[in-house]
């Protein structure tokens, strides 16, 4: 039987504002049989009871699907053809408790171990950056220990936020306590803005992660930084976790703990295709928050960075 490959609803078929709204219009996959024939499910996350300032990230996937319509299916700048190989599909959203933290990251991790059971790759809309901990959870599980490309203005290295454990600040100091991550495959890109004591960033330092604060990124181009996070983070299984606030609130403001000095749209993507020949086994796209994205342009660079590392993923072929 010839392999099954979903493709994206082209323009000529249904007006591109019309029909309705799943990643980049591909088939909206429900029943476990057609999943298990899938490489590759976005899903979304809704959640966004782990903010700390501005809230909105629920409505995150929704907004990043509607943004999504305008993607075709060639990278006409790296000659990516996702969809020549892999079967993708738009596998909907985790039903989380709105009402319950430790609920809520107990049915996401949950959702995950039946995405990986069925050997789907997942791309995450998010979501509060609070996802990635029963995310990576459930990885570990299937993977064990990964390797860790981080994109974010924040470190996300808290013991607690206002006496919670869990919440959108504090995910890699949980996953690191939790065994969660291979310290020295960690890269953190992005970092800046104050902090409550000077020596903030170097905890993450101190478990092995190289810290690129954004200043180290100011005014260059990413390619040359991404050969040697390569050489950091390869050799083993890579997730990728892209916080939306990495990039500079000038393109990015529909976020909830925006940050000045940030990254670029182009750095943005500079590092994801600089994730290329890397074990890419997940990723995620977090912190999009529609009700402070008044132009709809944050939701528009979440889908297109989704669509990047979708390019990068292993098994893409090239034309
Ligand atoms: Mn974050
Ligand atoms: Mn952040």
């Amino acid at each position: 039987m010839d392999k099954i490959l979903h493709q994206p609803l082209g323009g000529n078929e249904m007006p591109r504002f019309g029909g309705i709204a799943t990643m980049m219009r591909l088939p909206h996959i429900q029943k476990t049989e057609e999943k298990r024939e899938l490489d590759v499910g976005f899903v979304g996350v809704p959640l966004d009871i782990g903010t700390s300032l501005r809230s909105g990230t629920r409505f995150g996937p929704r907004e990043i699907r509607a943004q999504s319509v305008m993607i075709r299916p060639y990278n006409m700048a790296t000659g990516a053809a996702p969809f020549d190989s892999l079967n993708i599909a738009d596998i909907g959203d985790v039903p989380i408790n709105t009402f319950n933290m430790a609920e809520a990251i107990r049915i996401i991790e949950e959702a995950y171990d039946e995405i990986l059971d069925l050997g789907i790759l997942p791309l995450t809309l998010g979501g509060d950056h609070t996802i990635t901990l029963p995310i990576l959870r459930a990885i570990k599980k299937k993977h064990g220990k990964v390797g860790l490309v981080h994109i974010d203005a924040h470190a996300d290295v808290n013991d607690h936020m206002f006496g919670e454990k869990i919440a959108h600040g504090t995910t890699f100091r949980r996953a690191v306590e939790e065994d969660l991550l291979d310290c020295d495959r960690v890269v953190q890109i992005g970092l800046r803005a104050q902090g409550y004591t000077a020596e903030d960033f170097n905890w993450s330092r101190k478990q092995g992660f190289r810290v690129v604060q954004a200043e180290e990124c100011w005014h260059k181009s990413l390619t040359p930084l991404m050969e040697e996070v390569r050489a950091k983070v390869g050799g083993g299984p890579v997730y990728l976790s892209f916080d939306i606030d990495g990039i500079d609130p000038a393109w990015a403001p529909g976020t909830g703990t925006p940050e000045i000095g940030g990254l670029t749209t182009i750095q943005a993507m500079e590092i994801i295709r600089g994730c290329q020949g890397l074990e890419l086994i997940g990723g995620d796209l977090v912190e999009v928050s529609p009700p402070y994205d008044t132009t709809g342009n944050t939701s528009l660079l979440g889908a297109n960075l989704l669509y990047e590392m979708l390019c990068v993923l292993p098994g893409v072929q090239r034309r």
